[in-house]
């Protein structure tokens, strides 16, 4: 039982899948500041308030942190790689790690199940790339501590982009919400609580497109979409967020996709190719939470379990 990925998904496969004695093996990926690294995209977040079991809430890595310790303790073998290349052609399946052109794979799986989760989308304009890391952010958890007295900006008009400017008004002396429309996405709590924060100012229907500075994020270019006025708004920090697309690529041309990227599952977690399962965001574009992650998770473990258990009858 090889298991790909390693977020609230993947480990409660691992969990459910080696209380089954079956020795999963956990590629987990490897440490990063996107959201494909061990741990997945909770370990980008801060407060998590709505994982039932947590009255106070809980730091989104000190959650993950104990998925991954639970997981170990029922033998879960985890590995700090990243996959790079899967053959789902034949049975067992064969997963790489480091060089893809290796002519064996690293690990041979009867069963494997995919949870690779998604990652944070950026905005395609000039000078991300470059400041990304330099006053460019996509991890308020990470990043919000260097912008103590700054002024900053957050794109986006979802749960992420509220949370994350809620968040950052702990640290930053202004947070602006740029948002290309002027209505919010996000749900009506996390609203309610960023229109009363005094720290927190709007502006609707805009959208970046220039980030400025040649070292380090000195303002962002903005454009209103109604009057098509450009400005430029003085911030020196700007987070992006503004959702998510799956991590697919590797199994591109093997496994079904949607027009987005995300694999197709049916019957609970069964994939197009029989003995692989897929679960967590990596097939779920709807409810995109980290209990229903888990959920899936588990279902696929279960699924797992008992295909491995008919092909043996
Ligand atoms: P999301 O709900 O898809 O929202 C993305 C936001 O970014 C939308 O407001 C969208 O605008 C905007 N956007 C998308 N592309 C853009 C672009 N190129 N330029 C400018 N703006 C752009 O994503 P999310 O906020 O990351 O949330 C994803 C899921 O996680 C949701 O189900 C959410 O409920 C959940 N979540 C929950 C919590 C929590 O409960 N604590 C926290 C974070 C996330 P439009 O509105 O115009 O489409």
């Amino acid at each position: 039982m090889v298991i790909v990925g390693s977020g609230p998904a993947g480990l409660t496969a691992a969990i459910y899948t080696a209380r089954a004695n079956l020795a999963p093996l956990v590629v987990e990926g490897e440490p990063s500041s996107t959201s494909d690294q061990p741990g997945g995209q909770l370990m980008l977040t801060t407060e998590v308030e709505n994982y039932p079991g947590f009255i106070d809430g809980i730091m989104g890595p000190e959650l993950m942190t104990s998925f991954r310790a639970q997981a170990a303790r029922f033998g879960a073998i985890l590995k700090t790689e990243k996959a790079t290349k899967v053959d789902l052609s034949s049975r067992p399946f064969g997963v790489w790690v480091g060089d893809p052109t290796a002519p064996e794979p690293t690990y041979t799986a009867g069963a494997l199940i995919i949870a690779t989760g998604a990652r944070s989308l950026m905005l395609g304009v000039p000078g991300e790339d470059k400041l990304l890391g330099h006053g460019l952010s996509t991890c308020a958890t990470c990043d919000g501590f260097f912008f103590r007295g700054h002024e900053i900006a957050v794109v986006g008009g979802g749960d992420s982009a509220v949370e994350e400017a809620t968040f950052l008004t702990k640290f930053a002396d202004k947070v602006t919400i740029v948002h290309r429309r002027k209505e919010l996405r996000a749900s009506k709590i996390m609203q309610d609580r960023a229109f009363k924060n005094p720290k927190i100012s709007f502006l609707w229907d805009t959208v970046v497109t220039e980030v400025l500075g040649d070292n380090s994020l000195s303002g962002v270019r903005v454009r209103n979409v109604v009057t098509n006025e450009e400005s430029e708004l003085g911030v020196t920090g700007l987070f992006v967020a503004i959702g998510h697309a799956p991590n697919t690529a590797l199994f591109a041309g093997q496994l079904e996709m949607d027009e987005n990227g995300y694999l197709i599952t049916h019957d609970g977690t069964n994939t197009n190719v029989e003995g692989v399962f897929a679960c967590g965001d990596v097939q779920d574009h709807v409810y995109r939470q980290a209990i229903t992650a888990a959920g899936s998770g588990c279902m696929a473990a279960i699924d797992a379990e008992r295909w491995l258990e008919a092909q043996q009858a």
